[in-house]
């Protein structure tokens, strides 16, 4: 089959890379892909992800058979009812579904009509509503942007100046539409964990769990990233946390999807924090998590056509895990998460030892060259008996890739290296 990959980070090269090793795939292609999808299959340019009518005409030229989508942001725009519409099958929620992610306060209000425990919000389109709150509340304050701001439309402080700002940020445009609502929530605290599960309608199975780092810098320090690296398994998580997820979240919010005629498909996100009161969920994101796919696929043993397949077509498959650890450690930009300085060269890819995996996040050709084109910009995995085993094996290739101000934590999966 003919398989259409929407996205272009290290999320999507793992996607990529676990559809390319399967059978049933005999050509993959990527929009817009990066140079490391472009080893996989070809890259089609000169269409946005996000514009839906044109995604959907570009599949059905090219005849596809499958489209598979790594990102938020085409979902919200409403590329998989596009899709559907012409009957190509596609791997990810429709519009209205994918509000779970774009809009916090359709999550909220599907999650308490279905009981699932979650932090107390309040929403406001009103600057002086939203201030008269913080006022009458004490800190730390919880200040969210309604809808997708690339993670950057949350604050957590204890400084209710900061608080008030925030709200006036998002009313006065600083997220453009997407923080033309503000939702302040209860704040919490706690460990916080993500579980993933491959959802169709009413059923769902979970995925390995897996676990991010978001600080920049070791021991959890510096500013947050998108992430700067993950493991899996994660031996520590509490017993019985991933069924819980699955019983009192995942199941009764798909539950309440299908019978407000929003029947979910797609892999969905559950962002918990381990709360005094008990796990508490934080947000659902539509899609898989980056860092986190990178090391979930490489132990999945399941082919993943099957399990989307299985999936799209109402026999939902659960799929088996190898018992190794995968550890990943991104490597990010000079200057990142500030302001990342692109362009400049990287060596060292083609000296990697054949036990390592790269996947490209913000890569890009500039004639012989592969040139750092974001701020994530190369993802290492190794994959090893232990934790420790995969970590010491990725940390012992790292240093092979260079470029001028290179950064990466040196704490992924356990002690310092
Ligand atoms: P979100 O995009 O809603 O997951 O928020 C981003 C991050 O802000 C989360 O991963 C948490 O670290 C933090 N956060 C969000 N909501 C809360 C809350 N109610 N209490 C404490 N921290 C929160």
């Amino acid at each position: 089959m003919k398989v259409l990959l929407i996205g272009s980070g290290g999320r999507e090269h793992a996607l990529g890379w676990k559809l390319a090793q399967s059978d049933r795939v005999s050509e993959l292609l990527s929009l817009p892909g990066n140079p490391g999808l472009a080893l996989l299959g070809p890259l089609v340019e000169g269409v946005e992800p996000t514009d839906v009518g044109a995604v959907a005409a570009l599949a059905r030229i090219h005849r596809i058979d499958l489209v598979v989508v790594g990102p938020e942001a085409p979902l919200a725009a409403g590329v998989a009812d596009a899709l559907s519409r012409l009957g190509i099958p596609v791997f990810g929620p429709s519009r209205a579904a994918a509000r779970l992610e774009s809009s916090k306060t359709f999550a909220k209000e599907i999650m308490h009509r279905a009981g699932v425990p979650t932090a107390r919000s309040w929403t406001f389109t009103t600057a002086s509503d939203a201030h008269g709150h913080i006022d009458l509340t004490g800190g730390p304050f919880v200040v969210k942007a309604d809808g997708l701001a690339a993670g950057k439309g949350v604050i957590v402080t204890v400084d209710s100046d900061e608080a008030h700002a925030w709200v006036d940020r998002c009313l006065e445009g600083g997220f453009g539409g997407a923080g033309a609502t503000v939702v302040i929530e209860e704040f919490l605290e706690g460990a916080e964990v993500s579980v993933f599960a491959v959802c169709a309608g009413t059923e769902a199975v979970p995925l390995a769990p897996a676990r991010d780092y978001k600080r920049l810098g070791d021991g959890d320090t510096g500013p947050n990233t998108g992430g700067m690296g993950a493991y899996s398994p994660v031996s520590d998580l509490p017993e019985g946390l991933v069924q819980w997820t699955m019983d009192e979240v995942v199941g009764p919010t798909l539950r309440q999807m299908a019978d407000d005629g929003h029947p979910y498909t797609g892999f969905l996100y559950a962002g918990l924090i381990l709360a005094p009161r008990g796990p508490q969920v934080l947000e659902f994101n539509v899609r898989l998590g980056d860092p986190e796919t990178q090391v979930v696929l490489p132990r999945m043993e399941t082919d993943i056509v099957d399990l989307i397949e299985g999936a799209l077509n109402g026999g939902l498959v659960e799929p088996t895990w190898s018992d190794q650890a995968a550890v990943e450690i991104v490597l990010a930009a000079d200057g990142y998460p500030e302001a990342p300085v692109k362009g400049t060269v990287i060596t060292g890819i083609d000296r990697l030892p054949d036990d390592v995996i790269v996947f490209h996040a913000g890569t890009a050709r500039e004639g012989k060259n592969l040139v750092v084109d974001g701020g994530r910009v190369l993802n290492l995995v190794a994959v090893g008996d232990t934790v420790a085993a995969a970590r010491d094996r990725v940390y012992d290739a790292v240093e092979t890739v260079r470029w001028r101000g290179m950064q990466y934590r040196r704490d992924i999966g356990g002690d310092p290296t």
